[in-house]
């Protein structure tokens, strides 16, 4: 029955070559189209997961196509020893939307920003003659940074962690939303940066509680420490405003941004601060391919649709239609929706506990891509140009996968 190149064969294909690091679903997306994916047997899917929330244009945006495509007839890569155009016109306005930034870092994704955040934290405190020991940065229990080895231990979740000790020091766990437990540990006046996603994606879809950031900007001021915001998941639009921490109205030091920013284009940076924007001096870090002219190209067009007015309007639409159709459908099963524009979470009953995982299959065959986020939340984080249409599809989908179960 089955022919070369069926989907059978080439997830069999998968199950053998690839290192056995994800569990994918027995499915091969073939193209796109808005909220829109197609697997090699034609059967269309809609699309609540925007490549976990880097598809914030949709799929086949004719504007990405077209930067990509004009900068791969030009120049592809030159490194960064040498200028060429894109990456610097994509700094300059990245620290114009930034509000607060005076210097970007181009990289390549979220870890490798948050790595260069670390790094930035630490020569920052090393120049004000600060011995290594009081040089900790604190993250917060249910966050994620990334899976490198600083990263991954900047992630308080044992499960990110385990067997691979042993791991970098100088990090300090504290309970997400705990401004009690915050000034505990920061009292020794050994923190050297506070690290925090607005909204915690991964661990949860948790946004921080109202005031909570405002406490954590006053307790570095207090502490001589940096606030460090991780709005790689939460920036970009993805909160209704170009940057999540907006919200708040609170100033950073430091914002590391990845996914949406390159708009599926695969690319990061970290956004540094009057404070710290000439701590790094030349040879201090570096990168092969960080912000290449393809890249930065994309990111350029990318961010300026991102922070246009229209689309941020549909953000606030799109998320109040999606938690309302989530809230109506979700008697009994949902405990709760929660979270900000169009990265909502949808957190099981007691009853359905760990079922996350079954309720993404289930979706999955009614033609419906979704995320989890730990084993207890639905992640619903669909593309930022999401359409009526398109979401009260995939909203049906959603209704017939819970009615399957
Ligand atoms: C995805 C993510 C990262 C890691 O980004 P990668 O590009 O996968 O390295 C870091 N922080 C947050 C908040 C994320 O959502």
């Amino acid at each position: 029955m089955s022919q070369p190149d069926s989907t059978a064969d080439l997830v069999a294909l998968g199950q053998q070559r690839l290192l056995p690091v994800y569990r994918q679903r027995p499915l091969i997306l073939d193209r796109g189209q808005g909220a829109r994916l197609w697997d090699i047997e034609g059967r269309d899917y809609v699309d609540f997961s925007a490549g976990i929330a880097v598809c914030s244009l949709g799929h086949n945006d004719p504007d990405l196509v077209a930067a990509l495509a004009g900068q791969a007839g030009r120049l592809w890569h030159t490194s960064n020893v040498f200028y060429s155009e894109p990456p610097l016109r994509l700094a300059e306005e990245l620290v114009a939307a930034s509000r607060f930034a005076e210097r970007v870092f181009l990289c390549n994704s979220g870890a490798e920003a948050n790595e260069a955040a670390i790094k930035l934290v630490r020569k920052w405190a090393a120049a004000q003659g600060r011995e290594p020991s009081r040089r900790v940065i604190v993250t917060f229990r249910g966050s994620f940074h990334g899976r490198t080895l600083a990263t991954v231990t900047a992630t308080a979740q044992p499960k990110y962690q385990a067997g691979y000790e042993p791991l970098p020091g100088g990090f300090r766990y504290v309970d997400f939303n705990d401004a009690t437990g915050l000034e505990v540990a920061m009292a020794g006046g050994d923190v050297a940066a506070v690290l925090v996603e607005p909204v915690q994606g991964e661990g949860g879809v948790t946004p921080t509680a109202p005031g909570f950031l405002r406490t954590v900007r006053e307790l570095c001021d207090h502490h001589g420490a940096l606030l460090v915001l991780d709005e790689i998941q939460s920036g970009m639009g993805r909160t209704g405003t170009l940057f999540a921490h907006w919200h708040d109205q609170v100033e950073p030091d430091v914002v590391t941004l990845a996914k949406a920013l390159g708009g599926g284009f695969p690319v990061g940076a970290m956004l540094a601060g009057p404070k710290v924007a000439q701590a790094m001096q030349f040879g201090d870090h570096g990168t092969t391919f960080g912000g290449n002219p393809l890249a930065a190209a994309v990111a350029r067009v990318a961010l300026r649709k991102l922070a246009s007015p229209a689309l941020l309007a549909n953000v606030s639409r799109q998320g109040a239609a999606l938690r309302a159709g989530l809230q109506a459908m979700g008697r009994g099963l949902f405990s709760q929706v929660r979270g900000r524009g169009l990265m909502l979470g949808a957190v099981l009953a007691p009853a359905h506990a760990g079922r996350a995982g079954e309720l993404l299959d289930a979706a999955a065959a009614q033609g419906l891509l979704l995320l989890q986020a730990g084993p207890d939340v639905l992640r619903f984080v669909p593309p930022l140009s999401i359409t009526d249409a398109e979401l009260a599809d995939g909203l049906a989908r959603l209704e017939r996968a819970l009615a399957a179960l």
